[in-house]
């Protein structure tokens, strides 16, 4: 038998990624029936659908985040290979955030991999990435320009703690993405050898406790609401980004301002927030790690979605192989 061209069976439609003879969608951003969802970030991952599959983490996340079983219509926490309307469909470790997979799925002797949000850098609150040989590779390019290079996250996380050394009169405060950067950065911090209190924002705290029960330690946390006079400063205090210079931060005087993100690669975007520490900590692929994993896949035909889909997509030509830009919508990065 001939092995159809997996873009007969497998397409982009406006409700997102389609696989036409599983009848089910990947990360769809309106309400579907079926779903299969590779992580809980908020572009990937919405409420409303008849049935998802997902890995247990990632409903854990999608419970807490959207009201509990009224999530969807049913969830299913996948647990081994299994056939969906003949589809094999397997899901495979991305290293992204806590619970976030790699959708495999085989059909009439093709494979397609769609990566979701990946990395490969090492990320102690989630699985590494798992590597997939496969005949079309779906990535994300949210630093696809061979401008984006991440640093090592311990070496960042080493400057955040030598600069709360040095600076002992002032509240240090990093802002963090409150699903995946924020818990990184605690337990990088105290891989660091820091093991003082860690105080939260408001908003940071349900999906830290979240984290906690699903058995990710992050030592002494505690809400900024319920911090004695005094106890913040020279303390490290944790808030969302939009928080960093809004009303709420004035309680802290001559705060040192950190921001941990992929984005601080470009120092205008630091100079924006008024960051006085940028970190240079990712959880999505920088270039080369972009250009590496293509590589590795063995993949002849790669699809490029959110962020700068062009430039990698013309790289992928000069690499040999086939590029597709992906225009789908609704991705935004939640989490970089
Ligand atoms: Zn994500
Ligand atoms: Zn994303």
């Amino acid at each position: 038998m001939l092995t159809p061209h997996p873009e007969t069976w497998i397409y982009p439609t406006e409700r997102g990624l389609f696989c036409e003879p599983g009848q089910f969608f990947i990360d769809p951003h309106a309400a579907v029936d079926r779903a299969i969802i590779t992580h809980g970030h908020g572009d990937h991952a919405r409420s409303g659908h008849g049935h998802v599959l997902a890995s247990a983490e990632t409903i854990a996340i999608m419970k807490q985040r959207y009201g509990g079983e009224e999530a969807a219509g049913a969830f299913q926490a996948y647990a081994e290979p299994m056939t969906v309307n003949g589809v094999g469909v397997s899901l495979k470790p991305a290293g992204h955030i806590l619970g976030s997979c790699q959708i495999v799925l085989d059909w009439q002797g093709a494979r397609v991999v769609i990566s979701g949000d990946y990395k490969r850098s090492p990320d102690p609150t989630c699985r590494p990435f798992e590597l997939v040989p496969c005949d079309l590779f779906v990535t994300e390019a949210t630093f696809g320009l061979p401008v984006f290079r991440h640093e090592p996250a311990e070496k960042e996380a080493k400057r955040l703690i030598a600069s709360l050394a040095d600076n002992a009169d002032r509240t240090h405060l990093l802002g963090v993405y409150g699903l995946g950067k924020c818990q990184r950065m605690i337990v990088l911090a105290r891989e660091a050898g820091y093991d003082r209190p860690i105080y939260l924002h408001g908003a940071l705290i349900g999906l830290c406790a979240l984290y906690e029960k699903l058995g990710i330690a992050l030592g002494d946390i505690r809400p900024v609401a319920d911090a004695e006079p005094g106890a913040l400063i020279g303390a490290l205090v944790m808030c969302p980004p939009a928080s960093l210079n809004d009303r709420w931060s004035r309680r802290m005087a001559d705060p040192v301002t950190c921001f941990a993100s992929g984005w601080m690669r470009v120092r205008g975007r630091a100079r924006q927030r008024g960051v006085e520490l940028p970190l240079v900590v990712s959880d999505h692929c920088d270039w080369p790690e972009l250009l590496t994993t293509i590589e590795e896949t063995g993949a002849g035909e790669i699809w490029v979605t959110h962020g700068r889909e062009d430039a990698l997509v013309h790289q992928i030509g000069k690499m040999g192989r086939r590029g597709r830009a992906l225009a789908l919508v609704g991705f935004e990065d939640e989490g970089d």
